[in-house]
C-alpha cells in the first residue's frame, strides 16, 4: 500500500464504453478515467470492477433469447472480460500500468484472484482490473464490486453509474424525486431504491463498507468524488 494513501473499489458499468447520446461504443469516459486515477495517485489507489452490460446482461438478452439463465449469466461474465481487456489497453496508452485478474479461469487473459496475486500486483503498485465478476451465476458486478472492495481493504467502495446519486424515486420517472446525500443500508434495503441490488449492499452493511454513487458521466466525476464528500450519495 502507498503511505497515507486512500484505497478505494471503483465500481464501472460496462456503459462506460459507450457514447451517452448515441449509444455507440467509445473510448472517451475511460481515458478521462484513466487520466483522472492518474492525477490521483500520490493520494489514491484503485481497484476496478467492471461491469459488461454494455454487451451482455444473463437477465435482459440472456432472458430475450430464451438462453438457461446460468448460461446468459456465463456470457454476461465473459462481457465484463471483454470490458476488463478494452479497460486494460486503454489504460496503458495512458500510462497507467495495470494487472487484470479474472474471477472465471482464463490464464490467457488475466490472472487468479488470490490474496496472493492482489498483494504481489499491490507491491508492484498496479492498478487492478477485476474481471469475470464473483465468478458465478445470478450475481452482479455490483456485489463483485463489494466483495473486492473487501478483498483489496478498500476504505469506501465508489460505484460510476448513469445517474447523480441515490434519489428517493426514479429521476427519471419522478420530477418530484430528490436526491439523498447520505443514507443508512437499512433505508436503502427498506425502500429498494433499485441503485444496487440487495445482496451487494447486504454485504457492505455486514462489514461496515461504505457505498458511494455518482454520475461516472459528470465532468471529471472521479475528481469531484475525491475532493467534495457531498458529491453523489453515500450509503453507510
Ligand atoms: N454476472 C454474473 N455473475 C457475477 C457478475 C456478473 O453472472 O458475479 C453476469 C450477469 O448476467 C450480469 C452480467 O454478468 O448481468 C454483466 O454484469 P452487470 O450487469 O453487473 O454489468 P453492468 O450493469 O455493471 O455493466
Amino acid at each position: 500500500m502507498l503511505m497515507n494513501s486512500i484505497t478505494i473499489l471503483l465500481k464501472l458499468t460496462g456503459e462506460v464504453l459507450l457514447h451517452q447520446n448515441t449509444q455507440k461504443l467509445n473510448d472517451s469516459l475511460v481515458r478521462s478515467i484513466a487520466r483522472q486515477i492518474k492525477q490521483l495517485e500520490s493520494t489514491h489507489r484503485f481497484g476496478i470492477v467492471i461491469g459488461g452490460g454494455n454487451f451482455f446482461r444473463g437477465s435482459v438478452q440472456g432472458t430475450v433469447l430464451k438462453l438457461t439463465p446460468s448460461i446468459g449469466h456465463q456470457i454476461g461474465m465473459l462481457a465484463t472480460m471483454m470490458n476488463g481487456l478494452i479497460i486494460k489497453d486503454l489504460f496503458e496508452q495512458e500510462g497507467l500500468s495495470s494487472t487484470l485478474f479474472c474471477a472465471v479461469p482464463a490464464s490467457e487473459i488475466g490472472a487468479p484472484i488470490s490474496h496472493q496475486t492482489i498483494e504481489n500486483a499491490l507491491v508492484h503498485k498496479k492498478l487492478l482490473i477485476f474481471t469475470g465478476g464473483t465468478g458465478n451465476p445470478f450475481f452482479t458486478t455490483d456485489t463483485t464490486a463489494i466483495l473486492r472492495g473487501l478483498q483489496i481493504n478498500a476504505t469506501q467502495v465508489w460505484k460510476g453509474t448513469t445517474v447523480d446519486g441515490i434519489y428517493t424515486a426514479d429521476p427519471k420517472k419522478d420530477p418530484c424525486a430528490q436526491r439523498l446525500s447520505t443514507l443508512s443500508y437499512d433505508q436503502a434495503l427498506m425502500e429498494k431504491m433499485g441503485i444496487m441490488d440487495a445482496t451487494a449492499i447486504a454485504l457492505a452493511r455486514q462489514h461496515r463498507l461504505p457505498i458511494r454513487v455518482f454520475n461516472i458521466f459528470h465532468d471529471q466525476a472521479i475528481i469531484c468524488a475525491a475532493e467534495d464528500q457531498s458529491f453523489g450519495s453515500t450509503m453507510s
